[in-house]
């Protein structure tokens, strides 16, 4: 790891131009992406295409459709899988870039490309399992046949949190289902984009069938969503964005023939509950972990505690002796727990929560964050005693701040827990069997973790997708993922 942070660190600041058709497009202006733990330090140069570049990406990945969705489903897959290898020979490499560009330690950088590595395995073998459709019944005089074709050019839109392995299952989702696609990286993280996208084409995706183009969502974003090209469009990020995505890609534009599909993993208020009769030494523990994990930049991030009355006292002061001794810093260094928030707006979105908190709950860990210039560096921070429908209680804040809640009982917990416009993930640490039961039923949540962590869902064993204003729980890296990506079609033959 250290030898790659040195071979990358002295590769930082070259130019990544935008992909379309297999040739690198150069643009008038560029986007510079900086390092979070030092912002004086420039990761690489992007393009930053407009929407000619983008029209561009939308009729050449079109023109490509007829081919790539005539390939066949295992050539297709062995793509991927050729995208695997060269990800797991690669791995230092894609870590060091993550540990730069997106303020990563190194476990978490780990677990990142791992799970894109992961991403390609699935997908290439899930594609296996269907690419001769399902069974199905027939009557007596007929065959009916049920499987799944392409759909067309698909629009992908990346955040900047996992840029490696979101983009990547995404986009190999998409491709291996016999589409092509049009990749979008978060502005934060356009390096890491152009590394996957490289990746892609030395495994053989063949010119055309995947553009890279990194823009700002600003500029290009609309444009590309709205697009009669656009056959569907695949996003990961934030609420916001993705319920305009939704709004935008309803609307029928001139020489549109489908409703667009749109597939939307948003963002998340996760809570963990910890009731009278749970082991809380490792309830504390895996609070800690899921909080400030990635500096409590994860979609699946516990950032509400809701903790049984009888052990609240106990439960809090674990929690905060354990998150004391995270070490914070910039993330080359192997011993660093948390690093960086990502960016500027990001420093100041998270530093404007940590003031409402102060007003909203007894600030019982961390201090105003520095000076931004010095890295975004945002200190593990817990307000005590915040009320179930306070802003912080409430809001996805996207930083390493907890909010700790009081319940009366586990009735009561279930209720705070559930009343929140999101519902991705949570957790409910007990030894009482009706707790348990009753929250695998009534927890509203796409995953729900019992008497462990919340974070880190690990592709093919926890599919990952969220409910309520959390996205459309389209379950990445699950059974039901690939067919969203494909038309199923009946065909019924009488003799
Ligand atoms: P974001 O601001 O919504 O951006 C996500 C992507 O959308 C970026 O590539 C962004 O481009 C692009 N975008 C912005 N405006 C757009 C528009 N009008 N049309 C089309 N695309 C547009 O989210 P983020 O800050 O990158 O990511 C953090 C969010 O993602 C959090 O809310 C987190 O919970 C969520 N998330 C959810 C999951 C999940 O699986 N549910 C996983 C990871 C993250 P620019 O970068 O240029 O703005």
């Amino acid at each position: 790891m250290r030898a790659a942070l040195a071979g990358v660190g002295g590769a930082l600041g070259r130019s990544y131009p935008l992909i379309v058709g297999g040739k690198r497009i150069e643009t008038d202006g560029e986007i510079a992406s900086l390092d979070p733990s030092d912002p004086s330090r420039v990761v690489g140069y992007a393009g930053r295409a407009t929407e000619r570049e983008a029209d561009m990406a939308l009729q050449t990945a079109t023109e490509a459709f007829g081919s790539w969705s005539r390939t066949t489903p295992e050539a297709r897959a062995r793509i991927m899988l050729r995208a695997a290898g060269i990800m797991r020979r690669r791995k230092f490499e894609l870590l060091a870039w993550e540990v730069y560009e997106g303020g990563k330690p190194w476990s978490e950088a780990d677990a990142q490309v791992a799970e894109a590595i992961d991403f390609l395995e699935y997908y290439a073998r899930e594609m296996l399992r269907l690419k001769d459709g399902v069974p199905i019944y027939a009557v007596p005089g007929e065959e009916s046949r049920y499987f799944y074709q392409p759909m067309g050019v698909g629009v992908v839109i990346a955040p900047w949190n996992f840029p490696t392995a979101i983009l990547t299952g995404m986009a190999s989702a998409a491709l291996v289902a016999g589409n092509t696609v049009v990749m979008k990286p978060s502005e934060f993280t356009p390096i890491t984009g152009a590394l996957v996208a490289e990746i892609f084409e030395e495994a053989g995706v063949p010119d055309g069938v995947m553009g890279y183009l990194p823009g700002y969502g600003s500029e290009i974003g609309d444009y590309l969503v709205s697009d009669a090209r656009t056959r569907f469009v695949s996003f990961t990020g934030s609420m916001k964005t993705g319920l305009r995505i939704n709004e935008l890609a309803a609307r029928q534009v001139e020489r549109q023939r489908w409703i667009k599909r749109v597939i939307a993993e948003m963002g998340g208020k996760d809570a963990m509950i910890v009731d009278d009769s749970a082991d809380l030494d490792s309830a504390a523990a895996d609070i800690v972990k899921s909080a400030y994990g990635y500096s409590g930049q994860k979609c699946s991030a516990a950032s509400r505690a809701i903790l049984h009355a009888d052990v609240y006292d106990e439960v809090l002061g674990k929690v905060v002796e354990r998150a004391r001794g995270l070490k914070i810093g910039a993330p080359e260094s192997a011993d660093v727990s948390v690093g960086p928030v990502i960016s500027e707006p990001q420093f100041e979105k998270v530093s404007g929560y940590i003031d409402v908190g102060k007003d909203e709950g007894e600030r019982v860990l961390g201090e105003d964050p520095g000076d931004p210039k010095n890295g975004y560096f945002v200190p593990p921070t817990i307000y005590a005693g915040v009320d179930p429908g306070a802003k912080i209680a409430q809001e996805e804040i996207f930083g390493p701040v907890l909010s700790v809640i009081r319940a009366r009982d586990f009735d009561d917990a279930l209720k705070i827990a559930n009343d929140n416009p999101y519902g991705l993930t949570g957790g409910v640490y007990s030894r009482n069997r009706e707790h348990l039961e009753r929250a695998r039923h009534e927890f509203k949540a796409g995953n729900v973790y019992f008497n462990r962590g919340i974070t880190g869902a690990l592709v093919g064993v926890q599919p990952f997708g969220g409910l309520g204003l959390s996205g459309t729980d389209s379950k990445a890296g699950g059974p039901d993922y690939l067919p969203l990506h494909m038309l199923a079609r009946t065909v019924v033959e009488r003799f």
